[in-house]
């Protein structure tokens, strides 16, 4: 197993490290794991002059998966647009053909106090969003500003070939097999032709899945759904902008920002893994960054790219059993909690690790 290690900015290096750990101690159970370390976002800028250095790309094209902490700060904020961090990550996820995002979205029982909604809605929750990343209006052509009949008009394409519906339409139903076998497909058919093809394209994936049941729901009406019951909702797959606006609303459901991970993949199930915060420079070099995510990316990684549902499985354990034993970063804790540093809450995931 070929892992590139691209810790980043802010809190990257720190959160990454932890998760390195949890692979130290797979290694000294004689798991096949090598590890190579390079730069990205601005880290990369200040290495080579470039977020997304050819050294970089050149060892996550080799790599079997890759793990990610973090880009950006303020330091670069000034820099020209393709020299800024997140065109790094922009870059790896196009360069890699990452098409289908994977987003869970849950939360232990223990942390239901952290979201906004009730929890009797929240607590318990499991929600898989499948994003397609590299289509859409985001790429349509033709794009632009320009002056029609004495205005400027800004306009956009929304866009999508059978093949890139099918593709991720396949993803989500493979995930579907290995979880509740409920799928979702959001997009908004009643207006958009694009979304009547979408729509079409998945029911033609469906047949070959017919223990999934298939369901179908408008993006405004998914919106709302996910407030109100979002515990109904099990894999929901969607296309890039619907995805984008509904798995940061999802995510929400949660309320903790640091226990959010995520995975992108591509046609082979080659995976970048990520915890899906920032850079968070506010708190960077202090050791009180919550490292969760990057350990549940790293759960994630196993799941999906090394096809090991059993390590998956201690990770994710491991996780839950040091939330249930009370341990709390900063940012997830209340009293009666114990207050950990994100170096001894990597500590506790590796002795949790059974
Ligand atoms: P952020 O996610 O970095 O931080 C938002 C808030 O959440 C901050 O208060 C931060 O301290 C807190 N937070 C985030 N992760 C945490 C963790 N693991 N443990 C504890 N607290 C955590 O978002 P931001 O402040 O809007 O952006 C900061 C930088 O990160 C910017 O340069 C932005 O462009 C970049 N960014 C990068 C990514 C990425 O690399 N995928 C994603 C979002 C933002």
């Amino acid at each position: 197993m070929k892992i590139a290690v691209l810790p980043g900015d802010g809190i990257g290096p720190e959160i990454v490290a932890q998760a390195v750990k949890v692979l130290d101690a797979l290694r000294r159970e004689g798991l096949n794991i090598e590890l190579e370390q390079a730069p990205i976002g601005g880290a990369g800028y200040d290495a080579a002059g470039d977020p997304l250095p050819q050294t970089t790309l050149d060892l996550a094209r080799a790599a079997d998966a890759v793990l990610l902490g973090a880009v950006g700060g303020p330091q670069y904020d000034q820099l020209d647009r393709p020299l800024r961090p997140e065109r790094g990550l922009l870059r790896i996820r196009k360069e890699l053909n990452l098409f289908a995002n994977l987003r869970p979205a849950l939360l232990y029982p223990e942390l239901a106090s952290a979201s906004t909604l009730k929890p009797e809605v929240v607590a318990g929750l499991d929600i898989m969003i499948v994003r397609e990343l590299t289509g859409d209006i985001y790429f349509g052509q033709p794009r632009g500003i320009e002056m029609r009949g004495g205005e400027r008009v800004g306009f956009n394409t929304m866009v999508y070939a059978e093949s890139e519906v099918r593709r991720v339409a396949k993803v989500a139903f493979d995930i579907s097999m290995k979880r509740g076998r409920k799928l979702c497909s959001v997009e908004k058919a009643n207006v958009l032709e694009c979304s009547e093809l979408w729509k079409e394209v998945v029911i033609e994936v469906g047949r070959q899945y017919p223990e999934v049941e298939l369901s179908h729901m408008y993006v405004d009406n998914a919106a709302m759904q996910l407030v109100r019951n979002p515990k109904q909702f099990d894999v929901i797959v969607t296309g890039n902008i619907f995805g984008d606006i509904l798995s940061d609303e999802a995510s929400m459901l949660s309320g903790s920002i640091g226990m959010l991970p995520s995975a992108s993949l591509d046609l082979r199930n080659k995976g970048m893994y990520e915890p899906i915060h920032g850079s968070a420079p506010d708190i960077a070099g202090r050791d009180v960054a919550n490292p969760l995510a990057t350990m549940l990316s790293l759960g994630m990684m196993f799941r999906y790219t090394f096809a090991d549902a059993a390590i998956a499985d201690r990770i994710d354990g491991a996780v839950k059993r040091v939330i249930a034993q009370g341990l709390r970063t900063a940012d997830i804790w209340t009293q009666g909690c114990e207050r950990v540093s994100c170096s001894a809450m990597g500590d506790a995931v590796v002795g949790a690790l059974g």
